[in-house]
């Protein structure tokens, strides 16, 4: 029987994402980059663990979980209570960890995702607030080992967002995460850069013979630090417990890892209980209120949202989900685009989601630059594409002037005047390039009379070259087609 038909996957996320505040969550220490700043340059008393100081919470923290609670739909607790998780590892120097634990921020949310079979929505069961701890590295050298701690990122403040277990696919879980990130980003509660450890996603993966009511035995697997980890860890730790059901060995509850090389998922640990944790409410800081008015505020204050943007996408300029789903992923690319739209009344949405889809992202692919950080304009943009809309330059002038604003600033009118590009359609010149092209090859001249109708599209290419690109195509199709009517007629 087919494996998919007889089993299927039930898989729950847990996500942390370090907010974005100036300060860490219960110190005045900056958050830095931990990839770029130098080691333990950012530590106090506070966050070192050492005994007799105390926690302060940071408002900027509380005010960045409520956007994100509030933008999954969650009830916000009017009280909610910091816990201590105590277990002994050396990238924790308290010797536990400030989390929530039975009474968290938010709880019941929800969050729209994007299949290519639909939207679905998936439940959040709660987001709570905690901080981050320090970060380990081993060191294997000279047959000895050694590890080094970095205190940087100890007490970052960090948001867990943690999902029912109701994804059924590696696809879902990879359409979850996407939407979510992109609502992390919309809210500017984190900056989703994965590679740089700021997101971390854990997916939890069990299954289950179809249509059974209990849960299967889960693991879950850590340290996937991009979408396409993500879905590939999935989809083999899917693949790998139906493996073992079906040979009616037992799946343990643990820990894996991902090993990107080999594309398979790896046993880390075996899971501490929840016990282990000894979770205790945190005596050095009272219970987190929040006021209505507050919540309210808030709420006010969030920008449109992908999943209504969307809809509003689809009424508004009427472009498919796919093209929509990359339009609105980033909330500075969508306003963009809307901003080209609204600048360039000429020009169809449809148009212009084409150039950035097409043109635009691969510029940015290319150079690995932000839309944000690049020189490019709405204003630029809009004006460029209104110029091809005139046939005052043709498309692929136009993308080479696409590029030079790109890197440059430059408007596209002074880049076409000052290189000289603009789109030539007068006959009497193009007819001499078209003339001088034939002249030069009457074997080619003759094969297309013989029937190599496929010759035209050559000639074509040849009349451009001379023209260097900057000729009106159409104009170019018309005087060639008259011409070599016209010489056919003259030697018949
Ligand atoms: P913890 O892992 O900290 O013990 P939970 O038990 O609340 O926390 O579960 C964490 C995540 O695992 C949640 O996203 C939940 O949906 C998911 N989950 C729980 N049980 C299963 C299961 N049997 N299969 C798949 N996912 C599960
Ligand atoms: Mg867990
Ligand atoms: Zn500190």
């Amino acid at each position: 029987m087919d494996r998919a038909v007889e089993y299927e996957a039930v898989i729950g996320l847990e996500v942390h994402a370090e907010l974005e505040t100036r300060s860490k969550m219960f110190c005045a220490c900056p958050v830095v980059d931990v990839t770029q700043a130098e080691p333990n340059s950012a530590v106090c008393p506070v966050c070192a663990g050492m005994p007799g100081v105390l926690p302060v919470v940071n408002r900027r923290a509380v005010e960045y979980a409520l956007r994100v609670a509030l933008a999954l739909e969650c009830e916000i607790a009017p009280m909610s209570l910091f816990a201590r998780k105590n277990y002994f590892y050396p990238d924790l120097p308290k010797g536990y960890q400030i989390s929530q634990y039975d009474q968290p921020l938010a709880r019941n949310g929800r969050l729209i995702i994007s299949t290519p079979t639909g939207e679905r929505a998936i439940s959040i069961r709660r987001v709570h607030l905690e901080e981050d701890t320090g970060k380990l590295t081993h060191v294997h050298e000279n047959g000895g080992s050694y590890s080094l701690l970095d205190l940087n990122r100890a007490g970052v403040p960090l948001l867990e967002i943690v999902s029912e277990p109701h994804l059924t696919s590696a696809e879902e879980v990879r359409a979850y995460a996407v939407a979510l990130r992109s609502i992390l980003r919309y809210v500017g509660a984190n900056s989703g850069d994965m590679q740089k450890g700021v997101l971390r996603i854990e997916p939890n993966v069990s299954v289950r013979l179809r249509g059974d009511k209990e849960l299967g035995v889960r693991t879950e697997i850590k340290n996937l630090n991009s979408f396409r980890a993500l879905e590939r860890a999935v989809a083999h730790e899917v693949a790998r417990q139906i493996e073992l059901l079906r040979r009616g060995e037992p799946v343990f509850q643990e820990t894996r890892g991902w090993d990107e090389v080999r594309e398979v998922t790896f046993t880390q640990r075996r899971k501490e209980t929840e016990d282990d944790y000894r979770y205790f409410p945190e005596p050095d800081l009272p219970p987190l209120e929040i006021s209505r008015e507050w919540i309210e505020e808030v709420r006010r204050s969030l920008p449109e949202l992908p999943y209504v943007k969307r809809q509003r996408f689809q009424r508004e300029y009427a472009l498919n989900t796919y093209e929509i789903d990359l339009l609105i992923e980033d909330r500075f690319v969508a306003d963009f685009f809307e901003d080209v739209i609204r600048s360039a009344p000429q020009v169809s949405p449809h148009a212009v989601a084409n150039w950035m889809i097409g043109e635009v992202f691969s510029l940015l692919n290319q150079t690995g630059v932000l839309l944000e950080e690049s020189h490019l304009s709405p204003e630029g943009l809009a004006a460029l594409l209104t110029m091809v809309q005139r046939q005052e330059i043709n498309q692929s002038t136009a993308k080479n002037v696409l590029a030079e604003m790109f890197i440059s600033g430059k408007s596209p009118e002074k880049i076409v005047s000052e290189q000289g590009l603009a789109q030539i359609s007068d006959e009497t010149v193009i007819q001499e390039w078209v003339e001088d092209v034939l002249q030069a090859y009457p074997r080619e001249v003759a094969a297309y009379w013989e029937g190599k109708e496929g010759l035209r599209q050559w000639f074509f290419g040849q009349v451009m070259r001379a023209a260097q690109g900057k000729a009106n195509p159409q104009v170019v199709h018309q005087v060639l087609q008259r011409q070599l009517e016209q010489r056919r007629k003259a030697k018949g």
